[in-house]
C-alpha cells in the first residue's frame, strides 16, 4: 500500500460531485450514506496502479486478486442494511476496507473478517490512518460469523454465498438486517434478509451484482 498521489488527490476535487451525483441519479438517497462517501477518501484504497480512477463509479483491483467494490454498489448496500447510529454490524470480506470504513461512519461499531492476511494487515492500517476508532478486524474464516460477539443488529456480505448464508442469518439479532450476494455463477442478486422477530425472515431481491466468490477456510497468502 502506498499514500495518495497528489494526482489522485487533485482528481478528488474534481470529480467527487460527479460521482456523487451518479450515486443520487441512481437511487442512493440516505443522507448519512451519501455523506460518508462524500467523506471518504477512495483513494487510500485503490492500488497505486488504479490511483487516477479512484473517484470513478466502478470496481477495481486490489491486491491477491480480489476488488474495491463500485461506489454505487457500497452506497446502496449500505442503504439496503438501514443501518442505525447505534447498531453493531458484522462485515464479512474486508478487501481493501472502503465498505468498512462507510459503515463505521454510520453505525456504533463494526467487526470485519477477511481470508486474506495481507489485505487484513494493509486494510488495518488505512484505519489507522483515518482515525477509525470503531473497528474490530479478524484474520479468519467469515463464513463461520463471529459467534462470540453475535447476535448483530446488521450484517454485510461482501462476497458471493453460493446459497442463503445461514450460519450468518443464525448471528441476526431477531429483528436484525442482513445484505449478501447469493448465487452461484459470475453475476449474483444481491438479497436483503430481513427478520420477522420471530425466527423468520422476509426476503428481497435488489438487483444483479457481480463479486468474488465467499471462499470457505482462510487463504494462503501470495
Ligand atoms: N468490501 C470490499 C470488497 C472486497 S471483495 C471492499 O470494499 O474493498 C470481497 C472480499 O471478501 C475479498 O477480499 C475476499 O478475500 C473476501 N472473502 C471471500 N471469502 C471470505 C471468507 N469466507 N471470509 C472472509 N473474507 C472472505
Amino acid at each position: 500500500m502506498s499514500g495518495r498521489t497528489t494526482k489522485a488527490a487533485e482528481n478528488a476535487k474534481a470529480d467527487l460531485p460527479r460521482l456523487m451525483q451518479a450515486l443520487r441519479d441512481q437511487g442512493v438517497t440516505d443522507q448519512q450514506v451519501l455523506k460518508a462517501i462524500e467523506t471518504t477518501p477512495r483513494d487510500l484504497f485503490t492500488p497505486d496502479l488504479f490511483k487516477d480512477r479512484s473517484w470513478e463509479d466502478s470496481a477495481l483491483p486490489i491486491a491477491c486478486g480480489q476488488t474495491i467494490s463500485q461506489p454505487y454498489i457500497v452506497g446502496l448496500m449500505t442503504q439496503a442494511l438501514t443501518v442505525e447510529p447505534r447498531s453493531r454490524v458484522l462485515e464479512i470480506g474486508t478487501g481493501s476496507g472502503y465498505q468498512t470504513t462507510i459503515l463505521s461512519k454510520v453505525s456504533r461499531l463494526v467487526y470485519t473478517i477477511e481470508r486474506y492476511r495481507t489485505l487484513m494487515k494493509e486494510a488495518e492500517s488505512r484505519f489507522n490512518t483515518l482515525g477509525l476508532t470503531n473497528v474490530i478486524t479478524k484474520f479468519g474464516d467469515g463464513g463461520e460469523g463471529w459467534a462470540e460477539q453475535a447476535p448483530f443488529d446488521r450484517i454485510m456480505v461482501t462476497a458471493a454465498a453460493e446459497d442463503d448464508p445461514k450460519r450468518l442469518l443464525s448471528q441476526l439479532k431477531p429483528n436484525g438486517v442482513l445484505v449478501a450476494p447469493v448465487g452461484k455463477g459470475p453475476v449474483q442478486s444481491l438479497r436483503r434478509y430481513a427478520g420477522d422477530g420471530k425466527g423468520g425472515f422476509r426476503v428481497e431481491i435488489l438487483c444483479d451484482v457481480r463479486f468474488v466468490p465467499l471462499l470457505a477456510g482462510v487463504a494462503k497468502d501470495q
